[in-house]
């Protein structure tokens, strides 16, 4: 169910221009506006669910789908050897687009502990 108050709904609905790289009928893949990394890709499902973890819990396959559409992007940009994926999960993890999605990160040397 969308949500009409929800950013990456409206870029699901093609309200807002965006760089899109991939799609999936349950899942969407487009650039970051603010990229972290050389390659930095947005992974989302199609359905609205504020977190991952809520969406797994409601929708196990879109969960599944956004999994299966991060590797198939970062295989695409040419870094599946290695890349992050990232999902901060909840405003204490620094979330700010309350729509559940996994950043896929790559083309630079990446350190432990995250910041
Ligand atoms: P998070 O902070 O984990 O919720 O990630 C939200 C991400 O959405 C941030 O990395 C933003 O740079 C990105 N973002 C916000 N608005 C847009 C937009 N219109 N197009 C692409 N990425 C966006």
């Amino acid at each position: 169910m969308a949500d009409d108050s929800c950013l990456f709904c409206r870029i699901i609905a093609g309200e807002l221009p965006t760089d899109r790289v991939a799609e999936t009928n349950a899942a969407l893949a487009f650039r970051d506006i603010s990229p972290q990394a050389p390659m930095h890709v947005l992974v989302i499902p199609k359905t609205h669910q504020p977190t991952l973890a809520e969406l797994a819990e409601a929708d196990p396959e879109a969960a599944l789908e956004v999994l299966r559409l991060a590797r198939e992007v970062a295989e695409q940009e040419g870094v599946g050897a290695g890349y992050r994926l990232v999902a901060n999960n909840g405003a204490g993890a620094q979330q700010s687009v309350f729509h559940a999605h996994v950043h896929v990160l790559g083309g630079r040397e990446f350190t432990w502990p995250p910041g």
